[in-house]
């Protein structure tokens, strides 16, 4: 009898610090809200060490279910957060939880979200090493003024850097995400953005456009009148 695929998500939700627009699920380093539990992020171990032994045993866990054990697993998709604030020995030890507990195929395409600025030539070589076949890179803009304005962490010329480094590490299969309706965004800055981008050859971009969330500080700056963003009419 022919098993269903499944595809997994591996969730990481740790960031160096949150972009002023995001509402996903995510902790900076020192995060508030994680003050006083086993897992609170901080400079030297970004993404804590307990947050990953729990993950893994979860992995266990679901392999262990009778409705998912054996069946071919043809995609992996480590979001977040951050998942390239791992370090090279958690990428080895979640991917290890994976192969042990699921049939991993072959040709399974196996992404991680990342950051520049999280990456190292090192890093990548780690990830390509243990299987992991596509990247996703947060990019936004290539205007380092709107990076930021959002609150990233890195610069146009540190993305430069890390997608060098991932095709050398190679990675072949390579996203890149950028976004819309920005605060000071022009027509032209974003014309300006997609010419840089597409000059680089990846080999899928993703565009977004810019949702102001509740309770972000995007939402506060909005209602304050502190954010010249773009009419839809414009954006579209
Ligand atoms: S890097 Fe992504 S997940 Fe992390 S704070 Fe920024 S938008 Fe949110």
């Amino acid at each position: 009898m022919q098993r269903e695929p499944l595809e997994l998500y591996i969730h990481i939700p740790f960031c160096v610090k949150k972009c002023l627009y995001c509402d996903f699920l995510s902790f900076g380093t020192e995060d508030e809200r994680l003050k006083g539990t086993p897992c609170l992020p901080s400079r030297k171990e970004p993404v804590p060490q307990n947050y990953i032994e729990a993950l893994c045993r979860e992995i266990g866990e679901w392999g262990r279910k009778k409705t998912l054990r054996h069946r071919p697993v043809i995609s992996v998709f480590f979001g977040g957060g951050t998942p390239s604030l791992m370090s090279e020995k958690q990428i080895f030890q979640v991917m290890a939880a994976l192969r042990e507990t699921f049939s991993i195929q072959k040709n399974a395409e196996i992404t991680m979200e990342s950051n520049p600025g999280t990456l190292t030539l090192s890093k990548l070589k780690a990830m390509r090493f243990c299987g992991i076949n596509r990247l996703s890179i947060g990019l936004q803009s290539t205007s380092d003024e709107e990076l930021k304005t959002l609150g990233r962490i890195h610069s146009y010329g540190a993305f430069l850097q890390s997608f060098k480094w991932a095709r050398e590490a190679g990675f072949h299969n390579i996203n890149v995400d950028l976004m819309t309706a920005l605060p000071n965004q022009t027509e032209e800055s974003y014309r300006q953005t997609l010419k840089q981008v597409l000059l680089l050859e990846p080999e899928h971009i993703s565009a977004y456009s810019l949702i102001i969330e509740p309770d972000t500080p995007f939402e506060k700056m909005e209602e304050e009148g502190k954010l010249n963003l773009p009419d839809e009419d414009s954006e579209r």
